[in-house]
């Protein structure tokens, strides 16, 4: 949903200390993931991301994530799916060329980058 985006990209900060948070942990219960044995955590995972990174970031679980660098932006939302920056064509508004509905997926990651570094 589009309102969630931006309201992640808004919120970057402490989604990002969030999500540093969940990687930590996940880090720790390796041993235990990997005795339970990742094909079978796989179904499970997915539902998680898609009920949590879904929701909130409009994530369209492509695998290779990278909002951590993009402000919380989700660059598959890029109708062009520009996925190292933005086209040639965002609007003098910073809309999308494409959807005009939308910002720029690449203009939301540049102001939640920033939020990343400054308290609100
Ligand atoms: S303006 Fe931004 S969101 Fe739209 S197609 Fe170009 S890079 Fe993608």
């Amino acid at each position: 949903m589009y309102r969630m985006r931006t309201w992640s990209v808004r919120n970057a900060r402490w989604l990002k200390g969030l999500y540093s948070v969940v990687e930590f942990l996940l880090l720790r219960l390796q041993p235990l993931l990997r005795r339970i044995g990742y094909q079978r955590l796989d179904k499970p995972f997915l539902a998680v991301e898609k009920a949590t990174k879904g929701v909130l970031l409009d994530s369209q679980s492509c695998g290779q994530c990278i909002v951590g660098y993009t402000g919380m932006s989700c660059p598959m939302n890029c109708p062009k799916q520009m996925r190292n920056g933005p086209c040639g064509g965002v609007r003098a508004d910073g809309k999308c060329e494409v959807d005009p509905e939308m910002n720029c997926v690449w203009l939301l990651a540049w102001e939640g980058n920033k939020r990343f570094k400054t308290r609100d």
